[in-house]
């Protein structure tokens, strides 16, 4: 992986340059599926984080404050073009870093690049409007950037979350400080160096790496920013906005999920089985909008469950760079927290169980695949995030029971319904508690452009879209007294 990075990626990256972080601390960098280091990456501190958030207030108060809206989308547009020609080393670093098997990590660059392309191409098509007012007046409202937006991202999807969030702040013409995870930082680093190489000015992105309780905790408490960013697990979403809340700094939310897939009898099974499974696997279940519930309607259940299963019993967990069905879990904490949750689930029926690959390194962070049959809706592996490859499936009876399971855990992020009836489509679509509702589908393939976010613990506030244009800028009513 080491001859893939372009980048020196021991140092922070402030007001464009490249620097040891103050203190010269460094963590280690490991690679999941091997459990070795394979580097070091910068310990960040509260100083670094109070430099970068200087350098992001220069670049607005300079070049890129005074840039026009179609200036900054031709800069994002030709990030998008650099991060394409760089799709290969980008997967293999994030092969690396997170675990991902490479066809995944493949996926995450090219959605970084999409992005971009999207963020690029609407940055001059954010309008404010006129108001019908008093006899005498003329008023209309101005879309401004916050300012100095702060940035905290996870270490399961960093290119898809810098993508999302990063580049509609950036297309506002708000400056950035990103604090990427201490587990996956590299191709945070790796989007700095393209985006200034694409022509973005000195301190308009400044990337810190370090840890949440420092670095982060720094970010979030700083007067001099104006917007936080956050996304990760509830426990520390609900710190960064009480941190925040010292200097009244609104904040987005991006949390966790207990997301429900509902199954109907009438459903199209064999277009809903890939659906079922996939959501809640990809990148070894470590996904927010993971579909880690699956309700199923007593007519189908067996059916559904046995063909699950069999896809579960096919599951090879091994070493990202083999491209096999699932990659390793990011850290070995992360696996002791999913065996805690897989040991809770010892008196259920087990419908269908992966396998771990031969040979694969015995330090890696593997867990096979497993599908929890009959589950008892208030059970904790039916109501608590377990964040990795285990899904459980619960049947149900009528509609009203449905929403009533489906709706039944703190989360609202993600649902999708299965059925052929239109009537009902329409009614689940409302009943259910959650920031995106999807019909015959889950995800629809990851689109940039539909708004999303959640209810609930899973936070507040949408990324993504049009509509992150509007989180990630501040209304300003003008109104002209003419007579
Ligand atoms: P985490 O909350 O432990 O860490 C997320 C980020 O917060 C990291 O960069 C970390 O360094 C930082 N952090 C930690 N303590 C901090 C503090 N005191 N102050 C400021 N920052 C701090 O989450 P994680 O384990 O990295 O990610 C998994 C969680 O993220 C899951 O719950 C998952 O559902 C959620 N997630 C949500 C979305 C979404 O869009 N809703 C997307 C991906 C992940």
């Amino acid at each position: 992986m080491r001859e893939h990075l372009w980048y020196d990626a021991t140092q922070v990256h402030i007001g464009g340059e490249w620097r040891a972080p103050t203190g010269g601390g460094q963590l280690d960098l490991e690679n999941p599926s091997t459990g070795e280091v394979i580097g070091t990456i910068a310990r960040g501190t509260g100083e670094d984080i109070d430099a970068a958030v200087s350098a992001a207030q220069a670049a607005l108060d300079g070049d890129w404050g005074r840039m026009t809206a179609l200036e900054r989308g031709r800069i994002l547009t030709r990030i998008g073009r650099l991060v394409q020609e760089k799709i290969e080393a980008l997967t293999i670093i994030e092969a690396a870093d997170v675990g991902k098997p490479l066809t995944q990590a493949r996926n995450d660059a090219v959605a970084l690049a999409r992005y971009m392309e999207f963020y690029g191409g609407a940055a001059d098509k954010i309008m404010g409007e006129t108001i019908p007012y008093l006899d005498g007046y003329t008023v209309y409202t101005l879309r401004e950037p916050h300012g100095v937006t702060g940035h905290i991202v996870p270490w399961n999807y960093p290119m898809q979350i810098i993508g999302r969030s990063v580049g509609a702040a950036l297309a506002m013409g708000n400056a950035c400080v990103l604090k990427p995870a201490e587990e996956a930082c590299l191709t945070a680093l790796a989007f700095v160096a393209l985006a200034e190489e694409a022509g973005l000015p000195p301190g308009a992105l400044n990337v810190v790496p370090g840890l949440g309780e420092e670095a982060g905790a720094a970010l979030t408490a700083h007067p001099g920013v104006h917007h936080i960013s956050f996304t990760g697990s509830v426990g520390v979403g609900s710190l960064v906005q009480a941190s925040a809340a010292t200097n009244v700094t609104p904040v987005t939310l991006e949390l966790g999920g207990k997301s429900p897939q509902i199954v109907f009898d009438d459903a199209d099974i064999d277009a809903a089985i890939p659906f079922l499974v996939g959501a809640c696997i990809q990148n070894a279940g470590q996904t927010c909008s993971a579909s880690s519930r699956v309700l199923i309607q007593r007519g189908v259940y067996d059916d559904v469950v046995a063909r699950m299963g069999a896809r579960y019993d096919a599951m090879v967990s091994a070493p990202a760079d083999s491209d096999g069905s699932l990659g390793p879990l990011i850290s070995a904490k992360q696996k002791e927290i999913v065996k805690g949750f897989l040991e809770k689930g010892e008196d259920l029926r087990v419908a269908g169980l992966g396998s771990i690959a031969e040979g694969a390194p015995e330090a890696g962070h593997y867990v096979p695949a497993t599908l929890f049959a009959d589950v008892p809706p208030d059970h904790p592996l039916a109501r608590d995030e377990i964040f990795g490859p285990a899904q459980v499936a619960i049947p149900f009876d009528t509609e009203e029971e449905a929403v009533a399971i489906a709706n039944g855990t703190d989360y609202g992020l993600v649902a999708s319904v299965w059925t052929e009836n239109g009537a009902r489509q329409m009614r689940m679509a409302k009943a259910i508690r959650a920031g995106q509702v999807f019909i015959n589908n889950y995800g629809a393939g990851g689109g940039v452009e539909l708004p999303f976010g959640g209810v609930g613990k899973s936070g507040h506030g949408r990324e993504k879209g049009f509509e992150a244009l509007y989180g990630f800028s501040t209304l300003k009513t003008v109104a002209a007294k003419h007579g």
